[in-house]
């Protein structure tokens, strides 16, 4: 017997026929990188020739109050008792957007509203307030549901402290924002979208009309923040998205590639890590990222389509939302990289925005706050710094960072102006 320093002893014999071997071994191990790297390459993310995403202003701009406006609507889901945070979010938009705007802002709630929520926001509001009940059959558990064994789950993710997920309340609001949101009577007549959520901050102030450039520029979907999911929220989700996109044969689009972390087993042990969570039946997984729905600016009518409406009907039979917590921030994340094409969404990074703990928060344009406006107002001496490359109106930023969570987590899709590749080519350019 031969034993190797600290470690286990290995047979001789077996040794020698490794050695034996060696040759065949080495072309097995060289076959196996090469078809994990063909793999791979496959969720290669292609960068676009051209910034595909470009912020709708890079200054402030002078509000124009008799542009036509989009047939939109701010909307926020609030209880009664939310009303001090709510109105300090309602207060903080009109300040930053809707004192120009005057778009309607629409209250939704599962209960009835009470006279002071209703007072206290018709007086705050700029545009209309609206104030609508869902109906309670959108706000339960599904009829067909064992509701015994939904609630005895929801105590066991309790137990386990997973996030929110011994709520049953928290489980009907994130089915109701995944997909009886899109359908409600109540919004029928509009086509935009604008999610405002109690307890958040804009930083700076948004001087042009979102919903008409969303138009203008074709977009469908629009976000601030995005994140990594909390994984015991979820844990088959992925899966039953990723079977539903497969057995409708549905492409790949970008954007679903630029969530997808391919896996680096080779094939055939790869499909053995289907067997874990967060991973498809051919064993690549989700890379977790999704867009955090607290803000989301969206057309209502691409969630109303038979696409998205369909999907969501499967999740829905699949129990996923009380079984276990299903966010609608995943569901439409995910929902969204299988069904659109990167150029469809919008990241708002121009905007200064906090919701909980997390906030992005541009540096402010150089020569482009419009001190003399008087639409505008005289900037607050608050106002941060003007930075050269900045793209911020009168953004009011806590810290100097632009963000204080890890990365902006599908910026995959970004043109890589900075990276060596272009650096490479401009050297050559420049040496011709
Ligand atoms: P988080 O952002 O995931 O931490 O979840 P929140 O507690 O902020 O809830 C998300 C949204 O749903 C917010 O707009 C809340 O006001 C709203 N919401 C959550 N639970 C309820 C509820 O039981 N009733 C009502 N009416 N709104 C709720
Ligand atoms: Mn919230």
């Amino acid at each position: 017997m031969l034993r190797l320093v600290g470690g286990p002893r290995v047979p001789r014999r077996l040794l020698s026929r490794i050695f034996q071997y060696r040759v065949p071994l080495l072309i097995l191990l060289l076959a196996a990188i090469a078809e994990v790297y063909l793999h791979t390459r496959k969720y290669e993310v292609r960068q676009p020739r051209k910034e595909l995403d470009v912020p709708f202003a890079t200054s402030c701009q002078v509000p124009d109050l008799d542009a036509p406006r989009e047939n939109a609507a701010l909307i926020m889901l609030a209880r009664n008792s939310d009303l001090e945070n709510a109105l300090r979010s309602i207060v903080s938009i009109e300040k930053r957007f809707n004192q120009w705007y005057h778009y309607p802002v629409v209250f939704l709630n599962d209960e009835p509203w009470d006279e002071e929520f209703i007072e206290t926001m018709r007086e705050t509001v700029s545009g209309e307030a609206r104030f609508e009940v869902i109906p309670q059959e959108e706000w339960t558990f599904p009829s067909w549901m064992d509701k015994d064994l939904a609630k005895a789950n929801i105590a066991e993710q309790g137990r386990k402290g997973i996030l929110y997920a011994g709520m049953e309340t928290y489980h009907h609001m994130c089915r109701f924002f995944s997909g009886k949101f899109y359908t409600l009577s109540a919004l029928s007549d509009y086509k935009w979208y604008w999610r405002i959520e109690p307890d958040v901050e804009f930083y700076c102030s948004i001087t042009y009309d979102p919903f008409v450039e969303m138009a203008k520029n074709n977009k469908l979907y629009g976000f601030t923040i995005s994140l990594a999911e909390e994984p015991a929220t979820c844990p088959t989700l992925f899966r039953h998205i990723a079977d539903w996109k497969e057995s409708h044969h549905i492409r790949t689009t970008e954007l679903w590639k630029a969530i997808i972390a391919p896996s680096w087993m080779p094939w055939p042990l790869r499909s053995l890590m289907s067997l874990f969570r967060h991973r498809d039946k051919h064993g690549d997984g989700w890379s977790l990222c999704h867009y955090w729905s607290n803000f989301e600016i969206a057309n209502l009518d691409f969630f109303r389509g038979h696409g998205y409406q369909s999907l969501y009907q499967h999740l829905d039979r699949a129990g996923g939302f009380y079984h276990e917590r299903w966010g609608d921030a995943a569901v439409h994340s995910l929902a969204l990289a299988m069904l659109l094409d990167s150029e469809k969404v919008h990241h708002f990074e121009d905007l200064g925005y906090r919701h909980d703990w997390f906030y992005q928060c541009p540096a402010n344009a150089l020569d482009g706050q419009l001190p003399d406006s008087e639409l505008l107002g005289k900037p607050s001496p608050k106002v941060a710094p003007e930075v050269q490359g900045g793209i911020g109106c009168r953004c009011e930023c806590e810290g100097t960072k632009t963000r204080n969570y890890d990365s902006y987590c599908i910026n995959k899709l970004k043109q890589p102006n900075t990276s060596k590749k272009l650096g490479v080519l401009k050297w050559v350019k420049n040496w011709k």
